[in-house]
């Protein structure tokens, strides 16, 4: 299948999913997580007209994205893997989403940033949803001061992000999800990738983080955070 048709189909799966929950499909996001793959499979894509893409490090998304950019200067990036705070700066300087803040410093480190560059790109909290020792992402627990902390440092905090724990129904965990964003005022949810998205449309995610449905397979899966 050309990329183009593969994105057609994955648009119309949202789009089923979507219809079933009630939901208007334009409110969905879809990302194509382009992570370990070169310029050349993600060209397609955005010739077909796709805009949002996610790369999991801001080093590898600094090699492939200022050129791909000069030729589509409306691509949006989404950082969405794991991120260190000495990477705050470059991360500000190219994302227009960052979708994986989830600790005290790495919100002090992006405010600072953002103060410097007067680029503000949207953000959403990460939630260690299966409170799982590994993942990255807050405790439940410590969310309410974290979104304190990211408000009161101005960062635009758009939503909350989840990766639940693999191998099981995730549909628990993003229905956990939407219920804290919901109690705690946050309109966004980033949550659902490829074996998954079609759930996490129908319990109410704005972002969908899709890789391998898009671009097949990765050859050594991106380490996922
Ligand atoms: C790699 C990755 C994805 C995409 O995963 P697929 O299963 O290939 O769709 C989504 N979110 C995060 C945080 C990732 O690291």
């Amino acid at each position: 299948m050309q990329a183009d048709d593969r994105l057609a189909a994955i648009h119309s799966r949202i789009a089923h999913a979507a219809k079933l929950a009630r939901r208007d499909a334009t409110d969905i996001t879809l990302i194509a997580v382009s992570k370990t793959h070169p310029a050349d499979a993600i060209e397609p894509l955005l010739a077909a007209g796709h805009r949002d893409f996610g790369e999991n490090r801001v080093q590898e998304a600094g090699e492939k994205w200022p050129a791909l950019r000069e030729r589509y200067p409306d691509a949006r990036l989404h950082l969405i893997g794991q991120l260190q705070s000495n990477k705050a700066n470059e991360a500000v300087a190219m994302a227009d989403a960052i979708h994986a803040v989830d600790r005290p410093s790495l919100i002090a480190a992006l405010a600072k940033a953002m103060d410097a560059q007067g680029r503000r790109p949207a953000c959403f909290i990460q939630v260690n949803i299966g409170e799982e020792p590994q993942k990255g992402g807050c405790a439940i627990i410590d969310l309410p001061p974290l979104l304190a902390a990211a408000r009161t440092a101005d960062l635009p905090v758009t939503g909350l992000m989840c990766l639940p724990p693999n191998g099981v129904d995730a549909a628990p965990y993003f229905a956990l999800l939407a219920k804290i964003a919901r109690e705690e005022g946050v309109a966004g949810l980033s949550m659902g990738m490829s074996d998954d998205f079609e759930t996490a449309v129908m319990i109410g995610a704005t972002h969908v983080r899709i890789g391998s449905a898009l671009f097949g397979e990765r050859a050594s899966k991106g380490a996922s955070a």
